[in-house]
């Protein structure tokens, strides 16, 4: 689904103009993700891979998951496995997912809601499409960022955020020629006198928008300086960046300094893909050293053999008893791919 799917959108507030001297990013580089599959069968895009993570900081990984269109039957998900450092952020934009965890957080997210669990000092989670789903097949289409942990917070109580997709914060640009979904962070105008606040309580500070740029239009999105900034190409054709470099389905752009973001949607889409859907991803930098291997994302090497101890040792959380569905495989570590590795 497009970021935005009200009926009436010219009641919607608009995102501020630029300043009038503002600072257009330019584009730093555009890789493209390349196709894998989850360890437990869902197709995936590793929307990072080959990217330093210097240039992602604070965020540390990201897959699209999907779009695809599931037979009957053939719904997959992950089983139990642990997390310790960081959080994770489930964005579904098609279809129904499910989450639990060993610290009491769970929930069924659908068409637009987001759930953000903060790992913090350890958890055990599931993800898995519902069974009803999994029986009669359907639309599967979401994303899963990882957003690091300062150090002085990675072992932080963890914590689970519903985020309903009406709780979003909805927003045209001046010509309506994009619509934008902010889930987290703050768009503002220079002046700071125009704020729209989206839903997800961070420990880093980011923003993190879904936008979808109709063709031939431009959305010129004002963007903190102090964040970097990311432009991942769910679906569509467009350009990014004042340099105006050419991306597609698949691709992310990072961009350079500056205080504007630039997206513009190709004149010219495949019929499958009638606009161009962006996220736009951005946060103040942790400038920390990252030790990141399989579930865990911490400053040493020895924080991580730590936490793989604890694990083993249980003492990242128990899996709740009314959900087990026998012991975590220890194949499930090695189903969550190390993007370094
Ligand atoms: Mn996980």
């Amino acid at each position: 689904m497009p970021a935005v799917t009200v009926e009436d959108t010219t009641t919607l507030p608009r995102v501020p103009l630029p300043a009038p001297r503002t600072v257009r990013r330019r584009t730093r580089s555009v890789t493209t993700a390349p196709s894998a599959y989850e360890g437990e069968g869902f197709p995936v895009r590793r929307a990072f891979a080959g990217v330093d993570l210097r240039a992602l900081d604070p965020f540390l990984h990201m897959d699209q998951m999907g779009e695809v269109e599931y037979a009957p039957g053939e719904p997959k998900g992950t089983s139990w496995h642990p997390h310790r450092g960081f959080e994770t952020v489930t964005y579904l934009i098609d279809g129904t997912f499910e989450h639990a965890d060993s610290h009491g957080g769970g929930g069924t997210i659908s068409n637009g809601d987001t759930q953000w669990m903060t790992a913090g000092g350890g958890v055990l989670h599931i993800e898995r499409p519902p069974e009803e789903l999994v029986v009669s097949g359907g639309l599967f289409h979401g994303l899963q960022l990882w957003v690091n942990l300062p150090r002085a917070q990675k072992w932080v109580e963890p914590r689970y955020q519903d985020l309903r997709a009406d709780a979003s914060v909805l927003l045209a640009s001046p010509d309506a020629g994009a619509f934008l979904r902010v889930i987290a962070g703050e768009i503002t105008d220079a002046g700071r006198s125009v704020v729209h606040r989206g839903p997800g309580s961070t420990y880093t500070p980011m923003a993190m928008v879904h936008a979808t740029v109709s063709p031939g239009a431009t959305l010129d999105l004002p963007w903190r300086p102090d964040f970097n900034a990311l432009v991942y190409v769910l679906s569509g054709a467009g350009s990014v960046g004042i340099d105006g470099a050419p991306v597609r389905t698949g691709q992310l752009a990072v961009l350079g300094p500056g205080d504007t973001v630039t997206v513009r949607g190709a004149v010219h889409q495949e019929s499958r893909t009638p606009a161009l859907d962006v996220v736009i991803l951005g946060g103040r930098p942790i400038d920390e050293p990252i030790a990141m291997y399989g579930p865990f994302v911490m400053n040493t090497a020895d924080e991580v053999r730590d936490a793989f101890a604890d694990f083993s040792a249980g003492r990242l959380g128990a899996i709740p008893a009314q959900r087990v569905s026998g012991p975590v495989p220890h194949g499930d570590l090695r189903g969550q791919t190390d993007p370094d590795a």
